[in-house]
């Protein structure tokens, strides 16, 4: 900001570099069939996903339809454990306030057991201990703050188990 605009003069040529506009937006929306059933399960600490009618795969979290052939899933809902493999993970070094952990951070993409879709989540683990392979497991909220949000579960902790084998993850890279 130059020291004109500081001093809030407005005879300046010098262009405006820094306009602050605090905005805020209230919605409420509709989160549809299948969006609710995953939310209502999230609410008992169960992961739901759904199958593709065309090649099998488990999409979660479901938008209810297949975004790859165009097909609307049908009611079959497939339980999904809370454990996973990191396929790929990114350090943070930016705050954010919904996320509960310490800068600098790990997000990771996850590819959750029985799925064959991709979970972005975040990771409680040391920077130089993560790694592509590393098994996972949800560490959830007190059950007695479970809401239909996924912020019931607070982030992922590595598992004490041998890393996946490339292969099991490679199609998700
Ligand atoms: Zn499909």
């Amino acid at each position: 900001m130059s020291r004109a605009n500081q001093n809030n003069e407005d005879d300046s040529n010098e262009p405006v570099t820094l306009l602050r506009t605090p905005i805020s937006l209230d919605y409420d929306f509709s989160a549809g069939r299948s969006a609710s059933r995953f939310l209502r399960a999230i609410a008992e600490g169960r992961l739901l996903g759904q199958r593709c009618p065309v090649d099998g795969k488990v999409y979660f979290p479901s938008r209810g339809a297949c975004p790859q052939h165009g097909v609307t899933f049908g009611p079959e809902v497939v339980e999904l454990p809370d454990t996973g493999t990191v396929v790929t993970f990114s350090i943070v070094r930016v705050p954010a306030e919904s996320i509960p952990l310490e800068l600098p951070y790990i997000t990771v993409n996850i590819l959750i057991d029985g799925a064959d879709t991709i979970l972005m989540h975040v990771l409680d683990a040391k920077l130089e201990e993560v790694h592509m392979g590393m098994r996972v497991k949800a560490v959830w909220k007190p059950k007695d703050e479970w809401s239909t949000s996924t912020g019931n579960i607070i982030y992922f902790q590595p598992l004490d188990e041998p890393d996946a084998d490339y292969d099991s993850y490679k199609e998700h890279i």
